[in-house]
């Protein structure tokens, strides 16, 4: 592996070595499958004896590009790209565990996420509890004997509340349990949980990756000794990226820094003008210094992000009336676009939740979500008609 350099210039010069055509941006490798050179080189090759491409279900020069890209980036020892970021986290999850092993995980997860515990794994004898963010002193006594595995997301969506990783790491460490967080709202750009003792990192590139909502998929990247039995699932059961996608996606990486950079500054004059307004009764953005966890923000997370939330005074009939007198910005429940995105989440991303679940995570009647774009900040500002 060549000498590790800054974040910006591994974002764009990890790459596939240049092909006899002496092409600059990497080519899209459209292929499903990769010829042998002989019987005997597709002997050594199965047999792993040999390392190259086969089948484009195990691997592709695009899809390695990207994982390469992002394990650089996050400081990961492997990774596996997948179809989407629900495939990378049932694959990590699927993967490691076993009929009778819990799962401690924090109560503010992203829908799909939920239902994966609470609907699927119990169908294999799998188990989970939920820990609160706002009570972390109280997960220790969550641990059980069978406890495998403390898996959660830091930012909180859409609470945006905030789990201490190197607390998290050390709990996971004094108990034995692979640490897995979904890093997908802070992208390594912002916040790299593996310097703080992940075991395993999860995206959905369908976010801020690609930036520009126009794929869908996943990254699962860690240590080694996990990667390989997540490989093993993942090679075997299929939930392989398109080298399309991570065509796009490795190439979206190289703008990461750039876009991030941009998503904060917005993020930034939006809470701004949130703040203390007359019909606001609460903003929320982890660098700024109203957030209750300001200082553990300024600590774990290098800006505050692409997310700001905040609670409408009036409950659902004034958030109702906000959502629909958007004009410019996007009525939809995505995130991590370059346009601007608004979503009700108690009546939409988090409706499944019952009443008290969503209370028990803040989401009241009226939250709003703002997934900050890359706008004009004084147009953003502009169409927020309150
Ligand atoms: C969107 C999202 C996912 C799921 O990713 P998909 O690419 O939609 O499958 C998982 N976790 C978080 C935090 C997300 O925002």
């Amino acid at each position: 592996m060549p000498k590790k350099k800054n974040f910006e210039t591994e974002a764009i010069r990890t790459q596939t070595p240049t092909t006899a055509e002496r092409e600059h941006s990497t080519p899209l490798y459209m292929t499903s499958s990769f010829t042998f050179e002989s019987a005997e080189h597709a002997r050594a090759l199965f047999a792993k004896e040999v390392e190259g491409n086969v089948y484009s279900r195990y691997s592709n020069p695009n899809t390695d590009e990207f994982i390469n890209k992002m394990c650089r980036l996050e400081g990961a020892e492997a990774g596996v790209a997948t179809g989407s970021g629900m495939a990378a986290i049932f694959g990590c999850l699927a993967a490691l565990l076993e009929q009778g092993d819990h799962v401690l995980a924090s109560r503010s997860l992203f829908g799909s996420s939920h239902q994966i515990l609470s609907q699927i794994l119990p169908k294999w004898g799998i188990t989970f509890t939920y820990g609160d963010v706002k009570k972390t002193e109280e997960w220790e006594s969550l641990i059980q004997d069978n406890t495998k595995m403390l898996f959660l997301e830091t930012p909180s969506n859409p609470g945006l509340d905030l789990i201490d990783l190197e607390w998290a790491g050390k709990l996971a460490k004094a108990h034995d349990l692979i640490f897995v967080v979904d890093n997908c709202f802070a992208t390594p750009y912002l916040q790299r949980p593996i310097e703080f003792g992940a075991d395993l990192v999860q995206h959905s590139a369908t976010k801020f990756i690609d930036g520009q909502g126009r794929a869908i998929g996943g990254v699962i990247l860690g240590r080694e000794k996990y990667m390989e039995e997540v490989e093993f699932f993942t090679r075997n059961t299929g939930p392989a990226l398109s080298p399309f996608n991570a065509w796009l996606f490795s190439k979206s990486l190289e703008t990461l820094p750039v876009r991030m950079e941009r998503h904060c500054d917005n993020a930034e004059k939006v809470t701004e003008f949130l703040d203390g307004h007359p019909k606001v009764n609460f903003v929320k953005y982890p660098h700024h210094n109203s957030h209750p966890q300001f200082d553990l923000a300024k600590k774990q997370m290098k800006r505050g992000g692409g997310v700001v939330c905040f609670e409408i005074k009036g409950g659902y009939k004034a958030a109702v009336k906000f959502i629909d007198g958007i004009r410019m910005l996007s009525r939809s429940a995505n995130l991590g676009d370059t346009r601007t995105i608004v979503t009700h989440p108690a009546s939409t991303t988090h409706s499944k939740l019952t009443k008290e679940e969503r209370t028990a995570v803040g989401i009241t009647e009226g939250l709003i979500r703002i997934a900050v774009g890359l706008e004009n900040a004084e147009d953003i500002i502009g169409d927020l008609n309150l």
